[in-house]
């Protein structure tokens, strides 16, 4: 094993200072024809950083002269980019790790790896290190920018190259992204995060919070909409604490007007935190049209001892007067949750907390999960004694109640123009287009091709739980 640095748990949980340094990405020209003639196949897991992440990973892959190719079983060099979020990411990888497995023995110039979040984690490394040690490629979130140089080690040597750091970070400009659409894009503001919810692997595996300076983010956007991009989403972990680790004083308010002020059609962001989410970013998003009226706000639980023991830093009431506030000045707005059922300790009395805020806030929609532990982390050492049974059940009577608001939220649609920007063909109508509301509604709609990558004003037919029909209003 030539290259060989593994994350360490006791690193990735420090926190200094000292403001991280940015470097500018550039190809060494003795990489450049390193894929010739092969090509690659990339498998995403988990969130929309792991998404844009994957988009880097293609355009360096392709700068190296590597083709993308979607069949696994044609491609020279496979990698799979992990989440580590839930427990059964792990399961998931690691059975497509042994189809992998496989497919090297007929093959075995294959060049195989994995990346991402799940690779940050001590003990996954360590199993790498004990079980698939015939993996030719690892590499962490802090190592992107690595890539050419690892995989040339890695051909050149016919062994292991890992390379995982668990350093603070740095941030890394102008690495290429190849995008997955031509009319939406990722635009990452900030790196990390500091919170330290105690469930959360992700302040241990992205690292420190890092911002990326505004200059930067605004010329990425300006760039995009130049390009005919028509959306972007400002990308970060906790999108609201943008700016705190900057010496200027520049906070997420300041940002979203500035991007706003691109005149790009369609701003939005995610993830938001309600502990940082201030007056002035609900003004910003009052007062432009072109920033989207669609909040993402992570509740996880109702209840004020669960809050703390997640070390969420607001209240069940504090986390009502955000939403009471956000819906008065922008009475449009459709906002979304994330809830976590079965945190260590639970009751039914802090469960019905939970239930409480679903019937206040009636969410548009929401992501509802069972707790799952993250080695590492503090919530993994809490003793929890509630069974899977209860657990399960609590979810399902959750859901149905998400369910039943989502599909309300939905109702009121029917017969409004809304604009919708038709971004794909659609999945699950034959001859329609298919695209999001401003306020994140998927709709299919009656229309011709050639209105790809359009945002035209829309006529709601039909409406169900998570979707809806409708035609083009001339
Ligand atoms: S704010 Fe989000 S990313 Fe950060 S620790 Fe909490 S849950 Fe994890």
């Amino acid at each position: 094993m030539i290259n060989m640095q593994t994350p360490n748990l006791m690193e990735a949980k420090k926190r200094t200072k000292i403001m991280p340094k940015t470097f500018s990405y550039v190809l060494d020209d003795k990489y450049k024809d390193l894929g010739q003639g092969k090509k690659y196949f990339i498998k995403t897991y988990g969130c929309q950083m792991n998404e844009h992440d994957s988009e880097n990973i293609k355009a360096i892959l392709e700068e190296m002269s590597f083709v993308e190719t979607d069949k696994m079983e044609d491609a020279d060099l496979i990698l799979l980019n992990t989440c580590a979020i839930r427990e059964n990411a792990h399961n998931k990888v690691f059975g497509m790790v042994g189809r992998i497995k496989h497919l090297k023995e007929s093959k075995p110039n294959i060049i195989a790896g994995l990346c991402g979040c799940m690779v940050q984690e001590e003990s996954i490394t360590d199993e790498i290190l004990d079980k698939y040690k015939w993996l030719d490629i690892v590499f962490g979130t802090h190592n992107i920018s690595d890539l050419p140089k690892l995989l040339s080690s890695s051909i050149t040597n016919k062994s292991l190259s890992l390379e995982v750091y668990s350093i603070e970070g740095d941030i890394i400009e102008n690495i290429p992204a190849k995008r997955d659409s031509k009319y939406k894009a990722w635009v990452n503001i900030m790196y990390g995060c500091d919170k330290f919810c105690t469930y959360c692997i992700v302040p241990y595996t992205r690292g420190k919070q890092r911002s990326r300076k505004p200059e930067d983010i605004i010329n990425e956007v300006k760039k995009l909409k130049h390009d005919g991009y028509k959306e972007v989403t400002l990308l970060g972990q906790n999108v609201n604490a943008y700016g705190k680790d900057l010496d200027i004083n520049y906070e997420m308010s300041d940002l979203l007007k500035d991007v706003a002020e691109t005149g790009i059609e369609r701003v939005r962001f995610i993830t938001s935190h309600p502990w940082d989410f201030t007056d002035e970013m609900i003004e910003v998003i009052a007062e432009y049209d072109n920033v989207m009226p669609y909040i993402h706000l992570p509740l996880q639980s109702g209840s004020d001892r669960i809050l703390k023991l997640m070390g969420r830093r607001y209240t069940k009431d504090s986390y009502l007067n955000l939403y009471n506030k956000i819906k008065k000045m922008v009475p449009s707005a459709a906002i979304t949750t994330d809830i976590i059922v079965g945190f260590p300790g639970e009751t039914e009395e802090d469960f019905n907390e939970t239930l409480d805020v679903v019937h206040k806030c009636k969410y548009d929609s929401a992501f509802t999960f069972i707790f799952s532990p993250r080695i590492g982390t503090p919530a993994a050492k809490m003793k929890d004694d509630i069974s899977l049974k209860e657990k399960e059940d609590r979810l399902h009577r959750l859901n149905e109640i998400i369910n039943e608001y989502a599909k309300e939220a939905n109702d009121k649609y029917l017969n409004q123009e809304v604009f919708v920007l038709l971004e794909k063909i659609s999945e699950k109508k034959e001859n329609m287009l298919a695209g999001y509301t401003d306020t994140m509604k998927l709709v299919n709609v009656k229309a011709p091709f050639s209105k790809l990558g359009q945002i035209v004003k829309v006529k709601i037919t039909s409406v169900k739980t998570w979707s809806m029909d409708g035609e083009i209003v001339e």
